[in-house]
């Protein structure tokens, strides 16, 4: 007793669904081919605050200061600007979210120094403890810091003095035309 022959429609039936397995297959395996050799997405190296201090001074001029990254004690500050010897120290532990802001309000404070002879003692009575401070970061806010602690610290606003001087300062610096005319 033999099975009963089967009918032809069945075997082209059962070879057609073959065939279109095969292409399934072949079609996955090309899309596979495809995805593995898409080149893969870049990944953004993470943020150097060496390197962005290096930018923002290519933009601002370092005005015969020495830049220095340092974890010298500066007390409770980020920065600070050695006027008499021509040194701003910057902490490590300002990050890429600070770095931008800590050196721009030190860069005014250099403008504070070179209208006074670079000289700590004459530039530190001229302006006083508080609008030393205030002036630079007033006019690291002007020149578009996103960070300006003193000023927040003070309702977020500059005196009409205070943006005058500071503008007066970066006016009369050595930073590029571009980021003079970004001051405002
Ligand atoms: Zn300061």
């Amino acid at each position: 007793m033999g099975e009963p022959p089967r009918p032809k429609w069945l075997d082209s039936a059962r070879g057609l669904l073959a065939l279109v397995a095969a292409l399934v297959f072949a079609t996955g395996a090309l899309a596979a081919l495809t995805i593995r050799q898409a080149p893969a997405v870049a990944e953004s190296p993470p943020c150097d605050p060496a390197a962005v201090m290096k930018q923002r001074l290519d933009e601002l001029g370092r005005d015969g200061y020495d830049w220095i990254i340092t974890s010298n004690a500066l007390g409770e500050n980020r920065g600070r600007a050695d006027i008499d010897n021509r040194i701003v120290r910057i902490r490590t532990t300002v990050g890429c979210d600070y770095m931008s802001s800590v050196v721009t309000h030190e860069w005014v404070h250099v403008q504070q120094g070179h209208r006074y002879g670079d000289d700590l003692g004459r530039t530190y009575d001229a302006f006083g403890a508080h609008e030393l401070e205030m002036v630079a970061d007033c006019g690291s806010m002007l020149l578009g810091s996103p960070k300006h602690p003193y000023v927040d610290d003070a309702g977020g606003v500059c005196s009409p003095y205070e943006v005058d001087t500071a503008r007066r300062l970066i006016a009369e610096s050595n930073a590029a035309p571009s980021v003079k005319a970004s001051a405002r």
